[in-house]
This record gives C-alpha cells, sequence and structure tokens, in this order.
C-alpha cells in the first residue's frame, strides 16, 4: 500500500526536533531508522502529518561507556551495538539480543532507541533492558527526564514518553563483576520476531550464588514483562539445579501470553520455561569466567496438529 500523505522536515539540531514535536504533538512522528515506522506508514498503520527525521542531528550515533554506564545515543544503530568492543567485554547480553534482531540490513538502519520507543512487545531490547535495569532518557520542551525500564513500557505499542518527547539516550549501569547475562530467542524462521525470548542478567556473590538476578520476558504479553517473581526467588540461592528449574518455572508462571500463528499460550509459556533455565546457566557459567559465544535464535514452529491438541 502507499502512504498516505505527509510532510517532511530534517531538523539540525535535537532542540529543533523537540521543538517541532511539541508544535505538532499528536500528529508528528519522529523518524529514526524506519524499520518499523515504515511499513506501518505503508499499511497506515499510523498517519502522520508530519515526520521529523532526526537522522541529520550529529552527535546521537554514539555507543560508549561514562560515569560508570553505557550509553546508547538516539541514532546509534542494531549494527554499532554488535561492532562497539565494550559491548562485546562486558554487556555481552546486548549482543546476544541485536545478533538475534532481523538480519544485517535491518540491524544496519534499525536504532536501539527506536527499537524501545517503539513499544512493540514482539521487540527484543525491551526485555534486555528491563534485566540490566537501564534508564531511558527523554527530552521534551520541559528538559530532560530520566524514566527506569520498568516504568516505561505501559502496554501494546504504548510507553511512558509523552508525544512531544524523544528518547535521546539509553543508559546502562556499568555491571559490578562478577556479573554477565545472556539472551536468548525462539523464533519460527530466521529474522522473524520472537515466538518468546527470555533476557537473564545475574551478579554472583563470593560463593558463586545468585546476588542480584534481572529477568525480562519478550513477547509473551502486551508489553515486555519483568519476572519480578523469579528474579526475587533467586536473590541468595546457589545456582545449582533445582533452584534454576523453579525460577525458570517462576518465570513461565509470569508470562502472559496470547494463542496466536506462533504457538498456544501453553506452548509459549513453556518456551519460557526452557529459554530461562538455559538462559540462566548460560549467564552464570559467563560470569564465572566462561568464554560462551553468541547463541544463535532457536527456531522451531509447532504444527498445527500440535497447536490443536
Ligand atoms: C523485516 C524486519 C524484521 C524485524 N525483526 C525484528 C526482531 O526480530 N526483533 C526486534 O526487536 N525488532 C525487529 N524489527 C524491528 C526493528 O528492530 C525496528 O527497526 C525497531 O523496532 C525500530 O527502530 P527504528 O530506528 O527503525 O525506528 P523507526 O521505525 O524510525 O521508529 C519506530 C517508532 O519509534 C519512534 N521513535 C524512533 N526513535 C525515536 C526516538 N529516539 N525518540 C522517540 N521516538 C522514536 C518513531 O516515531 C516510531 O513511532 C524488524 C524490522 C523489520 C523491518
Amino acid at each position: 500500500m502507499i502512504p498516505s500523505s505527509f510532510d517532511y522536515l530534517a531538523p539540525a539540531t535535537l532542540g529543533e526536533a523537540v521543538n517541532l514535536l511539541h508544535e505538532h504533538a499528536g500528529d508528528a512522528k519522529i523518524l529514526a531508522g524506519g524499520q518499523s515506522l515504515i511499513p506501518m506508514l505503508k499499511l497506515r498503520l499510523a498517519e502522520p502529518a508530519l515526520l521529523i527525521d532526526i537522522n541529520r542531528i550529529p552527535g546521537l550515533g554514539y555507543v560508549d561507556e561514562r560515569d560508570g554506564s553505557l550509553r546508547i545515543g538516539a541514532l546509534a544503530r542494531e549494527s554499532d551495538l554488535e561492532t562497539a568492543s565494550v559491548v562485546r567485554q562486558r554487556y555481552q547480553i546486548l549482543n546476544d539480543t541485536t545478533a538475534v534482531i532481523a538480519d544485517p540490513l535491518v540491524r544496519n538502519s534499525a536504532t536501539v532507541c527506536g527499537n524501545i520507543a517503539h513499544g512493540d512487545p514482539g521487540n527484543d531490547h525491551p526485555a534486555t533492558m528491563l534485566a540490566l535495569e537501564a534508564t531511558f532518557v527523554a527530552v521534551g520542551p520541559r528538559g530532560e527526564r530520566r524514566i527506569a525500564a520498568r516504568d516505561f513500557f505501559l502496554g501494546l505499542f504504548s510507553t511512558a514518553l509523552n508525544e512531544d518527547e524523544i528518547l535521546e539516550e539509553i543508559v546502562v549501569p556499568r555491571p559490578t563483576a562478577p556479573a554477565a547475562g545472556a539472551y536468548l530467542k525462539l523464533e519460527r524462521k530466521v529474522g522473524d520476531y520472537a515466538t518468546a525470548g527470555v533476557a537473564v542478567q545475574l551478579t554472583l556473590d563470593a560463593s558463586g550464588g545468585c546476588a542480584r538476578a534481572g529477568i525480562g520476558l519478550t513477547n509473551v504479553g502486551a508489553m515486555a514483562i519483568e519476572a519480578v517473581r523469579a528474579q526475587d526467588f533467586l536473590r541468595n540461592k546457589p545456582l545449582d539445579s533445582p533452584t534454576i528449574a523453579q525460577a525458570a518455572e517462576i518465570a513461565a508462571g509470569e508470562a502472559d501470553p496470547i494463542e496466536d500463528r506462533r504457538g498456544s499460550a501453553d506452548y509459549k509459556r513453556d518456551v519460557v520455561r526452557v529459554l530461562t533455565a538455559r538462559a540462566i546457566r548460560i549467564a552464570a557459567n559467563r560470569a564465572a569466567g566462561a568464554n560462551i559465544a553468541t547463541p544463535l535464535p532457536f527456531t522451531y514452529s509447532p504444527s498445527q496438529a500440535a497447536l490443536r491438541s
């Protein structure tokens, strides 16, 4: 389909972009990588009167560590995460996440901030940002606002960003060693959105037990879910097989999936259980020093017969 007509402006500064968004609030959209917005325009699921292209604003494409945190600017692409050495060294869960998003063509354009701002429960970064206890920096006409990841995702395509705010930066606190994470995703075919995905970030105590756990779930609810009961259960426990199995059961119980072409609700809940147990093991082993490469996404589609049974 052809999008309905819209005006297009490409401001040179963030301040100009905020002013334009404020002037046209409710009728304007930020254009970043366009990998979600352009398909929505073509399907006429979005019909803004104005597109504000932020791609010509200099200085927003950074991925770097400053003041004890990883900072991801509004124009950092998925491919920038893949190549940033600091991400490979200390934030492997982000590498895991970006590696299972779509394909290299999409990842060269799509921004990490766009992935968050879009509020799509099928997107992979929201769960990871919940597990990492990230903060989102929004800038609007009244200045800057910091929003914790757990307060950001409000529902289906709904976030805490106001209509006249731009997501300027993602701030991820630097994990205190020994700590590591993992992101695992099941998809029907290569490049697909998740049937379910699980992000786990662990900090270990001196005896190798769990000092802190962050667990986020992808595409098993109207928005990314923080598995708070599973997190609380793991804290101060040894990371042995029975504990991991029980935490995974608890996380599965926190998922709230619906049946669709990707599988039944029970099937998706069980996928969460399996992926949670595996992600905890990988995160714990990485935190203990094991060199575990970025996992490939698992691909599997339940048969229609299985769906009906
Ligand atoms: C074929 C295909 C497969 C895909 N598969 C996956 C997948 O498996 N997993 C996954 O996570 N994603 C997937 N995506 C989505 C992709 O990651 C999107 O690009 C991403 O969700 C949005 O980033 P963007 O920079 O392209 O944003 P855009 O498309 O430009 O914008 C998306 C929305 O966010 C808003 N927005 C963007 N940036 C900002 C900002 N800084 N501040 C405020 N609002 C902003 C826009 O106004 C718009 O409403 C896929 C996309 C395609 C085309």
